[in-house]
């Protein structure tokens, strides 16, 4: 909103834009806002006040200060205040298509996740504490029966990510040592995150093997030196290698390592939990059946399919895993409490796998059938189209969901949902709209292919959270 236009809004056309002095003093102003002082306190009333003239002094000394606005300053300064106290990070509306995504905080937590958060957070809980002996406990302690009955795993350990226990599984077993790593394993997961470079943090050195395309076992048997000290697998979750291509698998090669006295360690990224394939999604490499395998390390994420917190999961052989615990950047890397606990609640879900599809929010997502995301849409279309016109017109559309963070890149899910055209035909109306739906109080976040702002309804499970917004939007779009 800028100055001349409120000016016309408030009919103040004919008087005079306001002077400096006309400005209150800085006390009179809290004196006027004494129930804002007493919520929020003088410290941050005070200084955002003081903001709030200054801004205003400037633009009084221009002469383009509208009279009406210093009538409104008290509601001004509320508003101001207000804001503050709001958080920077903010629910928003997942329209994109994409299930889990990595810039829209990935999984959404279970109830009885949330139930948990609540319940322990702000209360003192046994996190490092053995009730039973009344001694220090191992956080770890509350969490690896769990880890171990579900994976079938000897051991289990848990950490702040999956990039957190990539890095320490390759510090713990490799450090001043070689780890063999195929060509066509050595992946970019996002940003700093490349294989090579987390070899060198943790200390390894990379010994890569095979090619781009293809890796043979001899080409890992050639590359033992007495300097070995692990093998690293990598599911290469994010891209697909097609074609002539060859790879050697967890279970070939874990007799290869143990020949050579070598543990083996694999990263599956996402690595589900249940056969996803029992509802009809894209199998994923399972923990379990790379244990099975003969792997000693493996590790995926608590955000991605298994639909928990952030957090690495490190399951495997006593062995291996006891290094890692013991491991001093093990401290570093600890998960927090509050994802403990939210972990935890979790992964007691897998213990009930026939309750899963609707007790995991993620799982819930990823299997909602395209028919009834089309329903949705089909309900919504008039309401939106309303909100929209005469700028835009508005269509259902049939969609392809992705599942996200990497996961089963090829792999689309059928889906459906509005598709926004702008009437004028230019890419520029359609950003707007994207900014104003950016802008709502709820942000709804859609996708803009080629010409159409595309909104895949897969993760709206509140309608009204969208349709309470659309007076809002018009408004904004006026
Ligand atoms: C996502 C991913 C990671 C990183 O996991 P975070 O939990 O995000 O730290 C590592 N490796 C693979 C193969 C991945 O897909």
């Amino acid at each position: 909103m800028n100055a001349p236009d409120e000016s016309v809004v408030h009919g103040s056309k004919a008087r005079p834009p306001a002077r400096p002095s006309d400005l209150p003093a800085l006390d009179k102003l809290l004196r006027e806002c004494a129930p804002l002082v007493a919520e929020h306190g003088h410290t941050l009333v005070a200084g955002e006040a003081r903001a709030l003239l200054d801004a205003l002094r400037t633009r009084a000394v221009a002469g383009e200060l509208p009279r009406a606005e210093l009538e409104a300053l008290p509601q001004t300064l509320a508003a101001r205040v207000n804001g503050r106290m709001q958080p920077a990070m903010r629910a928003v509306l997942n329209l994109t298509g994409t299930v889990i995504h990595t810039n829209l905080g990935r999984s959404l937590l279970a109830d009885a996740a949330l139930q948990q958060v609540l319940a322990l957070m702000g209360s003192p809980n046994n996190l490092e504490f053995d009730l039973e002996a009344g001694s220090r406990g191992d956080r770890d302690d509350l969490i690896e029966g769990l880890l171990c009955e579900l994976t079938g795993a000897e051991a289990a350990t848990v950490v702040n990510n999956n990039a957190a226990a990539v890095l320490l599984g390759i510090a713990a077993l490799a450090r001043g040592k070689e780890a063999i790593v195929s060509r066509g394993e050595l992946v970019e997961i996002g940003g700093a995150f490349r294989m090579p470079d987390v070899m060198s943090a943790a200390g390894a050195t990379l010994v890569e093997v095979g090619t781009t395309n293809r890796t043979h076992p001899r080409d890992y048997e050639q590359a033992f030196t007495p300097r070995t000290g692990l093998i690293v697998k990598v599911h290469t979750s994010n891209y697909q290698v097609q074609g002539f291509t060859a790879a050697v698998d967890e279970a070939t090669l874990a007799p290869i390592a143990h020949a050579a006295g070598v543990p083996l360690m694999t990263d599956l990224g996402s690595g589900a939990l249940v056969d996803l394939s029992k509802w009809g999604l894209p199998a994923e490499p399972l923990p379990q059946a790379m244990l099975a395998a003969g792997c000693d390390v493996v590790t995926f994420s608590g955000d991605k399919l298994l639909g928990g917190p952030q957090a690495g999961l490190i399951v495997g052989s006593k062995a291996a895993v006891g290094r890692i615990r013991k491991f001093p950047m093990k401290r570093a890397l600890r998960l927090s409490k509050l994802p403990f606990a939210a972990l935890e609640a979790t992964l007691r879900l897998y213990l009930r796998p026939e309750r899963l599809v609707q007790d995991l929010p993620t799982l819930r997502l990823l299997t909602r059938p395209q028919n009834q995301i089309a329903d949705l849409a089909q309900r919504l279309l008039p309401e939106v189209a309303k909100a929209l016109s005469p700028r835009f017109t508005v269509e259902t559309v049939a969609l392809q969901s992705q599942i996200g963070s990497g996961s089963l890149p090829v792999e689309r899910l059928p889906s459906a949902g509005l598709a926004v055209t702008a009437v004028d035909g230019r890419g520029r109306t359609l950003e707007a709209l994207a900014t104003a739906l950016r802008g709502l109080p709820r942000p709804v976040i859609g996708r803009i292919n080629e010409d159409r702002l595309l909104l895949d309804l897969r993760c709206l499970e509140e309608p009204a959270l969208l349709t309470s917004q659309l007076g809002l939007l018009k408004e904004a779009l006026a």
